[in-house]
Formats: structure tokens, sequence, C-alpha cells
């Protein structure tokens, strides 16, 4: 954790790994999903998900979580130039790291992705590769590819999305897969020497400090490298949204966020990076709250929470008797 922090921040990581500016290109390369229906991936796909239609998670919206800068760029290709030029110009970024993030990353055929993640990275100097995924998209001949970029020298990390570590909330928000599903693919992947930080949601339907608390457990428990948190928010085109305008669901107020970020971080290591703490939608994307919650600020604010509670990421955590990796 750096001098002074309560938080082991993504930000510190990247600076002490590498001892120079580096960023992130997030690409769009048009994957679908295996848990919506979608027909237009690099896999050539419809989602079939257990033998049935799937419509996806409830709180997803059609973009994937397609990230902001990228805007209406179509290709690879421009998408890669336009976020290079985007990251020079704004952070004065020396190095990057190719970052496949929107909807499922590993849903095509191994030989594909293999052409594409070549292909792409081919497009600048990147030093590593990161991967955004579900944990029932990862089989065995993806991951070894995952894996042989790391014996070329790029940094491998692989996102993986859990949001809950309650299978009944998994179940409510349409996830498609369960609980165990995200343990032996972060145990397979760690295996193969593959980063994983996973992705979390606080306030989902049925959920309070309690469940977060227990997904926090768990993952401490897997011992995974990195941390994505994300603030639930209600996209446009969602069924949460609908849910939501019922009445049938409650919006989080940002102290509760704040406290439920807190609680969670003491229990994870403190070696466990802190990749996002909210999430960045635009407002056009947005149905309710229509303003994002302010990234740096929060990371501020949550270092000011932290230290009036006398705590900090780590203080709660205890090593695991026997994880099997
Ligand atoms: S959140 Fe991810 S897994 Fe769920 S429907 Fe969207 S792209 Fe698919």
């Amino acid at each position: 954790m750096h001098a002074g922090s309560r938080i082991n921040r993504y930000a510190d990581y990247l600076r002490e790994h590498y001892g120079c500016r580096v960023r992130r290109v997030p690409v769009d390369a048009g994957f679908g999903c295996p848990n919506r229906q979608l027909a237009h991936g690099p896999g050539g796909t419809t989602a079939v998900h257990d033998g049935k239609l799937a419509s996806g998670c409830s709180y997803c919206d059609a973009t994937g979580s397609r990230a902001p800068i990228l805007g209406s760029l179509s290709s690879v290709k421009e998408q890669v130039s336009g976020a290079l030029a985007f990251l020079r110009a704004r952070y004065s970024a020396d190095r990057y790291l190719l970052y496949f993030q929107a909807n499922t990353s590993t849903y095509a055929p191994v030989d594909q992705l293999r052409t594409l993640y070549d292909a792409t990275l081919a497009l600048g100097d990147f030093m590593g590769l990161i991967v955004s995924t579900r944990p029932d998209c990862l089989d065995k001949e993806t991951v070894d590819l995952l894996a042989a970029y790391k014996d070329r020298g790029f940094e491998v990390w692989v996102e993986l999305g859990l949001q809950s570590a309650c299978d009944e909330t998994l179940v409510r928000i349409g996830r498609g897969h369960e609980v165990v599903d995200f343990s032996d693919a972060r145990q397979r992947l760690g295996r193969a020497g593959i980063a994983v930080a996973a992705h979390v949601i606080f306030g989902l339907p049925g959920e309070g400090l309690d469940e977060i608390m227990k997904t926090a457990r768990f993952l401490a428990g897997l011992g995974v490298e990195g941390i994505k948190i994300h603030d639930l928010h209600y996209c446009r085109g969602t069924a949460l949204l609908n849910e939501v305008l019922l009445g049938e669901l409650p919006l989080w107020p940002k102290a509760l966020h704040l406290e439920a970020c807190s609680r969670f971080l003491e229990l994870m290591p403190g070696t466990t990076t802190v990749m996002r703490l909210c999430s960045d939608n635009p407002p056009d994307r947005r149905a309710l709250p229509r303003r994002q919650i302010e990234k740096a600020s929060l990371y501020r604010e949550l270092e000011v929470y932290m230290e009036n509670h006398g705590t900090w990421q780590g203080r709660l955590f205890k090593e695991p008797k026997a994880i099997q990796l």
C-alpha cells in the first residue's frame, strides 16, 4: 500500500510496477455475450445458455459496459488510435495496457481470439493484455491462450464478473452462472499465473451490508489480485430499471456506498489492488440516478472516512486456511 494511503490503489500499483505513467486502452471488439441474445460478435453467436435463449443480466444495457471514451468509434483500429491520442494528450501517458472491455471478451473460438488479440496488440506498444469476461466463458483452451501471452512477456489480467457471492442474488439478477463457477475460473487462472480482478456491485436487489461482507470474505479467501467495485445504478433499457420504476427497489445513498466500500476493503487483503470504487457510466446511459459519483473525489472521501473510523484496507483480513490453487 502506498505510504499515507489507506487503500491499495491500482494507480499506485501501476506507477510502482512500471515506473512510468501507464494507462489502459479500452476496446470494444464487438463481442457478444453467452448470457443474452446478441448475434453480431466475433463468435458469430446467438446466445443460448444452458439450452435456453438468455436475456442477460438485469442491470446490463445494450452497450455491455462499453467505455465512454470510445464514443461511437467502430473499428478496433480507430478505437485504439483514438484512445492512444486521448490518453497521451490528457494524461501524458508513457506506456499502455490493452483492455478488451465490452461484453464478454472471450466469447469466440480460440483461433479467432488469438487472431483478434494478436492483431490488436500489434496496433500499439502494449505492455499488457486485460480481458473482461464471465467465469463460465473460460475453457481450458482460452486459459492456455491467455497464459501464452504471459509467456511472451505481457502482463495478463482477466477481469471476471462475480457481482455477488450470494447465489440467490445471482439468480435474481439473471447472471446465468453460480458462485462456484467464479471460484473454479479463478483457481484455473491462478494456476496459469494469470491475475484476476473481480467485479462486484453494491446495492443489488435483496442485498445489504451483510451480503456485501459475505462477498468480501469470499473474494478475500480466493486471494484475487484486483477488485472493481460498482455502485448500482439503473441504465436505460434494462430489466432492473423496470423494477425500480415499479417501486420494488430502493436507490442506495452515496453515504451507504461509502460505508460499504470501507467495510468491504477492511476484509480484503492489503495486497489486492483497488481498480475502481464506482461505475463511470455516463448520464446519457443512466436513468437513475442521472449523476454519476465523481471517481477521484470518492477516493478522497473514502480515505477520510477510513481515517475517521480508524481503519484501512486489510485491517480485518484473515489469512485463509486452505485455498488450493
Ligand atoms: S453484464 Fe456482462 S455477462 Fe451480463 S449480460 Fe452484460 S455483458 Fe453479458
